[in-house]
């Protein structure tokens, strides 16, 4: 008792002390009280696509809602890969693109939505015009560069973080839902800083980022499960795939520090094809020294489009490539973009791309 007591005092004078910088002014931390506490229904959206990051931050943000007492639904446009199923409350998460009907009834009945993760309603495709029609206020919460949503009531930016998650756990900590918060949404927060910034390898320089996740074990959770539960959990064909698509599939441009490889339906139907099984894949020509730039293409499995992956080391710029070559943008390292032609055309054009750039290859 007296031990666990002493714990808490010593943790209380570690973290009394303003360690985490206030993302908020007083009066945006007022703006934003007021929009929720006159709302009643509230939908949080993410982008097409989800990943941890996704996930993580609407999970936790609708709990902490919750919490004041709101009636809170998320709503994605379409599914998340089957490796974050784990992820504390999202079978709860609403699909668009499965049931399109219920999930436009609940945006017509909302009265506030928070688009986190994302910057402009184009992420959410057919989605986006469900919002676009809808009444309600928007709040964005994000950490992408340019943010282009007009509709927006508040504007909470912030490029320079890891992740969605850490920035909505900074908001939580300084509305000053820290103490209620519990190891579930401790898990989603960290699963979404942990996935944004591949395992804390890029984007992950800043020294509160640690003091955040020592804000989070002390939650109890247990970050090394959470690793396995995201990494260690593919199929043994998934393994067979990453084999196939290194030895066969994957073209070094050497004298461009550059490569692409593809990946087509018939190939991931051979492999056993899973929702996320190509997470992570784009990263690996970039263990190889001195590479720069590495590109993804491959044939969607919903859509007749390419979808296009593009990761970079230094201070290549994946986004603004994807942005001029690829309908796409992102982060300086981490990019994405769709081509609406056939693998062949598309890998003419990563050419194309590759030598366009070839002076900051
Ligand atoms: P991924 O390669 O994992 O699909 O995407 C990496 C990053 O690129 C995402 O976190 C997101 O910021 C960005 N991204 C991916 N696809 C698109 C897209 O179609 N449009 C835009 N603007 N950004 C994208
Ligand atoms: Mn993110």
């Amino acid at each position: 008792m007296l031990q666990a007591h002493r714990k808490k005092l010593s943790l209380l004078s570690l973290y009394n002390t303003d360690m985490l910088t206030s993302l908020l002014s007083e009066q945006e931390l007022f703006n934003l009280l007021n929009i929720i506490r006159s709302s009643r229904n509230i939908i949080i959206c993410s982008h097409r696509g989800p990943d941890g990051d996704a996930v993580g931050s609407s999970l936790s943000w609708a709990e902490y809602l919750r919490r004041l007492g709101k009636s809170v639904s998320i709503i994605m446009p379409n599914p998340f890969p089957d490796f974050l199923r784990w992820m504390p409350g999202s079978h709860h998460i609403h699909f668009f693109d499965k049931h399109e009907v219920e999930a436009t009834k609940i945006i017509k009945e909302a009265d506030l939505i928070f688009c986190l993760d994302f910057n402009s309603l184009h992420r959410l495709q057919a989605m986006g015009t469900a919002i676009e029609n809808s009444k309600a206020d928007i709040v964005v919460i994000d950490h992408h560069l340019s943010p282009n949503l007009p509709q927006a009531k508040m504007l909470i930016s912030h490029p320079e973080m890891s992740s969605t998650s850490e920035l909505v756990f900074r908001l939580i900590y300084q509305l000053g839902g820290y103490d209620d918060m519990n190891r579930s949404d401790a898990a989603n927060i960290y699963c979404g800083m942990m996935t944004d910034t591949g395992g804390f390898t890029y984007n992950s320089n800043s020294p509160e980022t640690y003091i955040i996740i020592s804000l989070l074990l002390n939650k109890g959770i247990d970050k090394d499960k959470i690793y396995r539960n995201v990494h260690n959990n593919y199929s043994e064909s998934r393994l067979r795939l990453t084999g196939y698509i290194l030895y066969e599939k994957l073209r070094f441009f050497e004298n461009r520090h550059a490569s692409i490889f593809t990946l087509s339906r018939e190939e991931m139907k051979r492999f056993h094809f899973v929702r996320g099984d190509a997470e992570g894949l784009v990263n690996m020509p970039l263990q190889v020294k001195g590479m720069k730039l590495s590109i993804s293409l491959r044939e969607d499995t919903e859509k007749d489009v390419i979808r296009v992956s593009l990761r970079s080391v230094d201070d290549f710029p994946c986004n603004k490539m994807a942005e001029e070559f690829f309908n796409g943008g992102g982060h300086l390292n981490a990019s994405g973009g769709e081509l609406p032609f056939p693998l062949d055309e598309a890998i003419k054009t990563a050419e194309r791309a590759i030598e366009a750039y070839k002076d900051l290859l």
